[in-house]
């Protein structure tokens, strides 16, 4: 039996529900969740019932996290076409601001070209300015980034002709960087049929030529993230599923397997789960923080026995290398042999980092 130990991985795009979705998952179990797949710090986005576009709403969440968070976490602001003021005053606490110029689960879609000129001229940062985007509108944000001289983050890359873009973009002097799911990259829109609802999320998933064309460009890729978006099965086999799937316990194995595949490599798997998150939002890496893996055999990822409340995962088949045995952060073991070992409120708000961290 093989060990591993990583520095631990930083997963920038979650959904933890919390507050006003707790049914789907709240701080507790999303962030039980993260430990348990060898994520030491979450990124959660601003698309809550009430979305997150005020100061008030802002400390409100905040402060459930300082409450019961188990791992390291930053929050997200929202933009809703009018809060500009809002975002001026916290910008500066927010890991970044969200904007969604397409339609996905909540309500937060932006479009008005006057609003997105201003929102860009206007963010402090030193968040990025993130972004939902469907494949048409990406052009339009990378204008604006170009305009403004914004730091520009593309979630969950739609499409692999989309990495094209951003990286003449890059070249171009654009300071954007993006991001890739790993249903993205280890799903198909095969899975649909086999799947229905369970394997539906925006953006879509892609063909298998596709999938392999974005193996092919993940040089261009800064971060892998999960996009964690659980919702109940009543809701996934309702009338009208809503769009999001789970994946915090399953991106770590699922990469390890791709490096026993010689997929990627060990120290670019640790550069697109650490290093460059911690690049991409400015953050100070917790301290004293590992995660230990017990390699052994390839097995296939179970269709149950998450830590997530929704308790399923579109992945249940898939081929995976790698258990999370044990994960300390900040001195303490945090998780050991499928046990959360700290209370809620143990988990920190990432810090800012002071110097630049170099891209890898
Ligand atoms: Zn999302």
């Amino acid at each position: 039996m093989t060990q591993l130990v990583l520095p631990g991985m930083l997963d920038v795009h979650v959904h933890l529900r919390e507050p006003g979705a707790a049914h789907k998952e709240d701080i507790i179990s999303g962030t039980a969740a993260a430990l348990a797949g060898g994520v030491i710090g979450v990124l959660d986005m601003p698309n809550n019932a009430a979305p997150i576009v005020d100061q008030e709403r802002f400390a409100a969440k905040r402060e459930l996290f300082r409450r019961k968070a188990l791992c390291d976490y930053g929050l997200f602001l929202g933009f809703d076409g009018h809060n500009l003021a809002p975002l001026l005053e916290v910008g500066g606490q927010a890991a970044g601001l969200k904007l969604y110029l397409d339609e996905t689960f909540g309500d937060l879609t932006t479009r008005e070209p006057a609003a997105l000129a201003q929102v860009f001229e206007a963010w402090p940062g030193p968040g990025p300015i993130a972004i939902h985007a469907e494949s048409r509108s990406i052009p339009i944000a990378l204008a604006l980034a170009r305009r403004y001289g914004q730091a520009l983050h593309v979630c969950h890359v739609p499409h692999p002709a989309d990495l094209l873009r951003i990286e003449e973009a890059r070249q171009a002097g654009v300071r954007v960087t993006c991001e890739v799911t790993p249903h993205h990259l280890f799903l198909s829109a095969e899975a649909v049929s086999r799947l229905g609802a369970y394997a539906q999320m925006k953006p879509p998933l892609v063909s298998p030529a596709e999938v392999a064309l974005f193996w092919q460009r993940l040089d261009w890729v800064d971060v892998i993230a999960s996009d964690h978006a659980p919702h109940t099965r009543e809701e996934k086999e309702s009338a009208a599923p809503p769009p999001g799937v789970p994946g915090l316990e399953t991106t770590l194995p699922l990469l390890l397997r791709a490096v026993d595949e010689g997929r990627l490599t060990l120290e670019r798997t640790i550069a697109l789960t650490y290093t460059n998150p911690l690049r991409v939002y400015h953050l100070r890496p917790p301290e004293d923080a590992a995660v230990e893996v017990e390699l052994a055999e390839r097995y296939r990822l179970p269709a149950g026995g998450y830590f997530t409340r929704c308790g399923w995962s579109p992945f249940a088949g898939e081929w995976a290398l790698g258990r999370v045995e044990r994960v300390r952060l900040r001195g303490r073991v945090v998780y050991a042999q499928g046990r959360v070992l700290v209370e809620p409120g143990y988990g920190q708000e990432l810090q800012r980092a002071t110097c630049h961290i170099s891209s890898s």
